[in-house]
């Protein structure tokens, strides 16, 4: 990977150049963050064209390397005001790094009200106009774009929520069946997109050979390495295959962390309608394929479709933040009304999380009640009719509650909690506040830490008040590094937990590029890089005042355990102090 493709929306001009020096070794979350840090004045607005799309695979992807199928986008946020990334899963990080490519950087903005696309296959990138795709959904204005270009090569688009720039956008990648249904979802990503008039991305990596590797056996007995840590992993091996990610939710109801009702109480009485178990025997009955990758070289496979009533595909299958946005936080018990939530956003291309909080801020304000699924599901299609207040539930938890006059609003710089509360699982009310992110699970998963699921790496009981900074801070630093690789952050459990898989990991990294890296070489290029988000964000207005949580969750005990968060200001205070 050692090419850049920068896009100018204000001429049209597209050109590809040798990576910059200062650029080099960068990759996925790692290359698109110092990017922003670099050539984004943090003053700008997100919508402006000082701002820039960046969208770069992982060092690892395009490799045989297990599970390095996730493709990093990154950008100012118009979510949150700082500095953003969001990687979703899909072919596209394989497509763009067989191509070469270590980041496409979209700048400027369109002289005219026009959509474009950009081609890139090994020939070069260009533009091309766009103009029938406008205003259709993802799933449109793919298989449009299938019907030009073929189901072979990999597509990013935006839907109608990044046309009309809303501020919970989200970007569309394709699957591993042609379907737009990863999402790089948090941040409003697809609206910055959309602010440059980019619809879509096409990546056509037919006729390239595999990817160089310094030394290639020693790369795949490393590789053999990681895909059996992989395995081995309850998590990784076990779990996530039967259940996927909505293995979660028996669990965290379990340990009395579900947020219900806009997190008020932390078990949902209908939690079996909704649970992993319940989504599995559903989908086996309606016919399913029960594990899928959803990138090439996926060994875990816990991607699927969600199959309604008449037995006929229906979109993708929730994962466990869609399936508690629009489940436990709205107190609806009904898997179809909650997929067909889940699919609505991924069609229109918001993010599923900011969504379902908004409509909780709907709810909050009497609009609708708690548990009106087909009132949901109307307040979501109003996103796709375009209308003023599909534009509101499209923006995000913060704007919904802003426009509804709710003072109940679970947001940390602008953007939605998500799905573990964090009076219970206190490790995740840490990274929540203090993330860079914004409140964003995937910045420092402590869930597993403080359940005890990495207990090689560290364990801190989840209602602790000690050692909850520490670890959250640890957690974020190695994730980080886990985004600059591409591997998918599902698999963290047996990065961490397990010797083999760390060993393994930085051994592909050696022999990809020629470097003499240990563990604690990882680590460190994660602390260097979250430094470098951190001061952007302070540059951009987000100083240490925005890395708390909402008051409520300081001062109103959650049932049954009566927690609160309570880890002291004093350690909070001392979370960037490395
Ligand atoms: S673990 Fe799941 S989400 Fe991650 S790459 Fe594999 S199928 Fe996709």
């Amino acid at each position: 990977m050692d090419k850049f493709i920068r896009v100018d929306m204000s001429t049209g001009k597209v050109n590809t150049s040798p990576i910059p020096d200062e650029y080099k070794g960068l990759g996925g979350r790692g290359l698109t963050s110092t990017v922003i840090a670099r050539e984004v004045d943090p003053r700008a607005h997100a919508l402006a064209g000082e701002n820039k799309l960046v969208i770069s695979p992982g060092l690892l992807s395009g490799t045989p390397a297990a599970c390095s199928g996730r493709l990093s986008f990154g950008a100012k946020s118009p979510l949150t005001g700082g500095i953003k990334e969001s990687s979703p899963g899909g072919v596209n990080a394989m497509k763009l790094a067989r191509l070469g490519i270590a980041a496409i950087i979209v700048e400027g903005l369109p002289p005219k009200d026009e959509l474009h696309l950009l081609h890139v296959d090994r020939e070069g990138a260009h533009l091309e106009p766009a103009g029938k795709l406008k205003g259709l959904g993802n799933n449109a204005a793919v298989a449009a774009l299938t019907e030009e270009f073929g189901d072979r090569v990999g597509y990013l688009s935006i839907g109608q929520a990044g046309e009309m720039k809303l501020a919970a956008s989200s970007v569309a990648a394709t699957d591993m069946e042609n379907r737009p249904n990863r999402h790089a979802g948090r941040g409003g990503l697809g609206a910055v997109m959309g602010s440059k008039g980019l619809k879509a991305i096409i990546l056509d990596e037919r006729g390239t050979g595999p990817i160089d590797l310094v030394n290639s056996s020693e790369f795949l007995r490393f590789n053999k390495m990681w895909s059996g840590a992989v395995l081995a992993d309850p998590a990784t091996g076990k779990g996530m295959p039967i259940y996927g990610s909505p293995s979660a939710v028996a669990i965290l109801n379990q340990e009395g962390g579900l947020p219900t009702r806009n997190f008020r109480y932390g078990q949902f009485e209908k939690v079996e309608e909704v649970s992993g178990k319940k989504l599995r025997q559903t989908l086996k009955e309606r016919g399913a394929k029960m594990t899928m990758p959803c990138s090439p070289g996926c060994v875990v496979r816990c991607h699927r479709n969600y199959h309604g009533k008449d037995g006929r595909f229906a979109g993708k299958s929730p994962e466990y933040e869609t399936l508690w946005a629009f489940g436990p936080n709205l107190e609806i018990g009904d898997l179809d009304a909650i997929a067909e939530l889940g699919n609505l956003c991924n069609d229109y291309g918001v993010d599923t999380i900011d969504t379902g909080v908004a409509v909780a801020m709907a709810m909050e304000a009497g609009i609708i009640k708690f548990g009106d699924a087909q009132g949901a599901l109307e307040l979501v299609r109003e996103i796709g009719r375009g209308s003023y207040l599909g534009r509101i539930m499209g923006s995000g938890a913060a704007t919904a509650a802003r426009v509804f006059g709710v003072a109940r609003v679970p947001v940390v710089k602008g953007q939605a909690m998500v799905a573990y509360d964090p009076r219970v699982i206190k490790g995740m009310g840490v990274t929540e506040s203090t993330s860079t992110m914004g409140a964003d699970h995937g910045a420092g998963y402590m869930v597993g830490v403080n359940l005890g699921w990495v207990p090689n790496w560290r364990k801190v009981p989840k209602l602790s008040t000690e050692g909850q900074v520490e670890a959250s801070r640890a957690i974020q630093t190695f994730q980080i590094a886990m985004d600059s690789t591409g591997l998918c952050q599902f698999t963290h459990t047996p990065l961490l937990n397990s010797k083999e898989g760390m060993e393994g990991v930085v051994g592909m990294l050696n022999t990809k590029f020629d470097w003499r890296w240990q563990e604690a070489d990882f680590m460190a290029w994660g602390e260097k890089l979250l430094k470098i988000e951190h001061e952007y964000n302070i540059a951009a207005g987000l100083g240490p005042e925005s890395d708390r949580l909402p008051l409520f969750f300081y001062k109103e005990p959650i049932a049954p355990l009566g927690a609160v968060f309570d880890v002291p200001e004093k350690e909070m205070g001392k979370f960037y102090n490395f």
